[in-house]
């Protein structure tokens, strides 16, 4: 099968074998570049994400072109700093030496993304890549073409493509990079496409970042500031790409007294943001294409949830629309509560006591992140201290993944390894130990004959 990318590592692997990857300069330039990429192409990149997924400019500016340009201006500033060799103490064990942590690339890697946020999501693990100085091969999602190629031609005109190669294609393309050595696969998308890509990677013993997905819940305490929660519930439900974001809420949780109270904050707050027919408002995302339409519909048509929904359930097959959607006490065996939705519904699960929500949370897979709404200093602690998440942000959600100083990544079933801001280098960088003594300060127990004299100076 010729699919023109049989021997792309290799072709790299030349080139990274040049050394010119590594030099602070190469990285520097090459950074440089995607910043002009977003400041010169930002019309470009909001059209085709338009084009991709309906989304609207203000969410495509703000979570796609200027979270690159940030991610990318930060490791600028940052970069010689992470690749500065970290001086560590030493212990009597080798005394007297001098030790240091020295990051050196780990050579040619794959990036492998995915489609909901095809610009960020394709562009954020490759900055990390190149600041630490790797040759790198990205593959964005077949689901999201015109940012596909998009990436393609904005990457080749502005980067060193001898170092720096985009490869478009779906399954066929993806196994045929798979079957290449690597030195590091960085993989974005779901837990089943995480296993095939964690197989593959074994043959060669090429270690993996999986960053996954799962259903991320949201508590909601009876304590709280409704509206101020009704509104960053939704902002984190829907505003981010109709729910199709995998730090998204995928269910809520709150107390059975104080539902309705919920229910009737977040449909007073929905409609001032999207109108009567939310269907038809401009700032809702569409679904990206339409097998994903028909799989969420799936999930409300289930004769388990059709009697169930509190707002919501109108959708647009043509313009591949659902409506912001709460399903209220979903039977425990629906699908919505047990596959991942990604998407613009939300089933609320009612507990006796807010407590509960933790052990029910406790009994599912461990999610890429949980949040929490509440005012009560002890339920923040226990949930910090016994819910299990990729992430975690109380009163928030999703904004722990703006911060460059918190590591993001899943945890079993969402993923393992983690990047942004520093540990995106540390992702792509291997962690050499350098420990250098000079030629005194040989204990004499160290050398035979193993006379018991010298044992008596341990
Ligand atoms: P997907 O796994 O279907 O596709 C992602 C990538 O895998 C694409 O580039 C695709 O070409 C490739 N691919 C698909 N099938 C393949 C196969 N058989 N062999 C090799 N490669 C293959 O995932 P998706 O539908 O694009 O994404 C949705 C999932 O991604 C959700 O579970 C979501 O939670 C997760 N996600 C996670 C993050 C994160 O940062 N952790 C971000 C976004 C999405």
């Amino acid at each position: 099968m010729a699919l023109g990318v049989e021997g792309v590592a290799g072709e790299l692997r030349s080139i990274y074998a040049t050394g010119k990857t590594k030099t602070f300069e190469w990285r520097v330039s090459q950074l440089k570049a995607i910043l002009k990429i977003t400041a010169h192409h930002e019309k470009e990149i909001v059209e085709a994400l338009h084009s991709d997924l309906k989304k609207p400019e203000l969410e495509a500016f703000l979570y796609e072109v200027s979270g690159v340009s940030s991610v990318c201006k930060y490791a600028l500033k940052e970069l010689h700093r992470w690749m500065m060799p970290e001086k560590v103490k030493t212990s009597m064990a080798t005394y007297p030496s001098s030790a240091e942590i020295v990051s050196e690339p780990l050579g040619v890697v794959l990036v492998i993304s995915t489609w909901n946020y095809p610009f960020l999501l394709s562009l954020e693990p490759v900055i990390g890549a190149i600041a630490a100085g790797n040759a790198v091969v990205l593959k964005p999602s077949e689901i999201a073409p015109a940012t596909s190629s998009l990436l393609l031609k904005l990457l080749g005109e502005y980067m060193d493509t001898s170092a720096v190669k985009v490869v478009e294609g779906a399954v066929p393309e993806t196994t045929a990079l798979l079957e290449q050595k690597w030195d590091k696969i960085f993989y974005t998308g779901s837990g089943k496409v995480g296993r095939i890509i964690l197989a593959a990677a074994a043959k060669h013993l090429t270690p993996v970042v999986l960053e996954l997905g799962g259903k991320c819940p949201v508590v909601v305490d009876s304590n709280v500031n409704l509206k101020v929660t009704a509104r960053r519930l939704i902002a984190g439900k829907w505003c981010y790409n109709s729910g199709q974001t995998c730090i998204s809420a995928d269910y809520a949780i709150t107390t059975k007294e104080y539902a309705s109270t919920l229910v009737d904050a977040l449909s007073s707050e929905l409609e001032k943001f999207y109108g009567k027919d939310p269907v038809k408002s401009n700032d809702l995302s569409s679904i990206i294409n339409s097998y994903h339409f028909d799989r969420l519909t799936k999930l409300l048509d289930d004769e388990k949830v059709s009697g169930k929904i509190v707002l919501g359930g109108q959708r647009d097959k043509a313009n591949l629309k659902i409506a912001p959607t709460i399903v209220l006490d979903a039977p425990e065996d629906s699908l919505i509560l047990n596959e991942e939705i990604f998407g613009p519904l939300l089933p609320i699960v009612t507990v006796n006591k807010i407590e509960d929500s933790i052990t029910l949370i406790k009994a599912k897979e461990k999610p890429l992140a949980a949040y929490l709404f509440t005012n009560d200093k002890k339920l923040k602690e226990e949930f910090i201290r016994s819910v299990s998440a990729g992430g975690i942000a109380i009163n928030e959600i999703a904004l722990h993944a703006l911060e460059p100083t918190l590591p993001f990544g899943g945890v079993g079933e969402s993923g393992m390894g983690s990047y942004h801001g520093k540990f995106s280098f540390d992702a792509f960088s291997h962690k050499k130990s350098v420990l250098q003594r000079g030629f005194s300060g040989d204990p004499a127990a160290r050398y035979p004959p193993y006379t018991p004299g010298k044992l008596k100076f341990l």
